[in-house]
């Protein structure tokens, strides 16, 4: 059944106005006509069925029918990645949100040299995979800000998976060690990290410095790789 995202506080017989694109989409893609029905998430009021209650020139209107799933949130996972190539990182959120990362930070580095970020796109690309993948809801995406800056404010109960080139620890035994909570991943850009940040870095004592393995990996391949090891370690496959 067709899942929409709409922000709108859901509950038994509200009225809901997806937007106009959200309206084509259901009308001419989807081809959809008043009484056909669907699902809507907004990730807090759980996900419920809702019919096509009329079609109109400015859009549609949804009718909540029935709580069809209560809210549930996955692991608490953030992935921060340095700005890379457009493409690539358009790439890098879509499975962000299908891998069940709830927030994407955008990192400039010391070796950052990458496109201009179109956050309202990359906004439209995680909820469209969060529409696709079941989730209940969909992943923030934040203005890109510097490394260091991050660091500076760290929230110290949260666990840093370092993603290191130069070496580190297997990432899967190291993950199954350092065992659950709040945790982040970090993956740096084509360039790699800079000697200064790399030793900061592996000092902190909240990280944990990873290898993925003994070939470097593109940024978009590392992030996809590791958020996968990481929930196969630390996350819900196998809850
Ligand atoms: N230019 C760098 C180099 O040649 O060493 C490669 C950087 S790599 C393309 C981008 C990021 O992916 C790295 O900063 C790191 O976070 C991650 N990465 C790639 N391969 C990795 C590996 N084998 N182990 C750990 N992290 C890796």
């Amino acid at each position: 059944m067709i899942r929409l995202h709409v922000p709108q506080p859901l509950s038994a017989g509200a009225a809901l106005a997806p937007t106009l694109d959200q309206s084509r989409y259901l009308t001419q893609v989807m081809r959809l006509k008043a009484g056909d029905a669907l699902l809507v998430f907004n990730g807090v009021d759980g996900e419920w069925r809702c019919v096509v209650a009329e079609v109109l020139k400015k859009g549609v209107i949804l009718r909540c029918e029935a709580l069809a799933r209560p809210q549930t949130t996955g692991p608490d996972l953030e992935l921060i990645v340095a700005v890379v190539k457009k493409a690539r990182v358009e790439t890098i959120v879509e499975k962000a949100a299908e891998l069940g990362a709830r927030r994407v930070r955008l990192a400039l580095t010391q070796r950052t040299n990458a496109d201009r970020v179109r956050l309202d796109r990359l906004d439209a690309i995680v909820e469209e995979a969060a529409e696709q993948t079941g989730r209940m809801d969909v992943p923030a995406v934040d203005e890109p800000a510097r490394l260091s800056d991050i660091l500076d404010a760290w929230d110290p109960a949260r666990r840093l998976m370092f993603c290191d080139e130069t070496g580190g620890q297997p990432a899967f035994a190291a993950l199954r060690s350092a065992g659950e909570g709040p945790w982040a991943i970090l993956i740096g850009p084509e360039g790699g990290f800079s000697p200064e940040e790399g030793e900061r870095l592996r000092a902190l004592h909240f990280t944990t410095t990873v290898s993925l393995g003994p070939r470097i990996l593109r940024a978009d391949t590392a992030a996809i790789a590791a958020m996968t090891i990481w929930q196969a370690a630390a996350g819900d496959w196998d809850r």
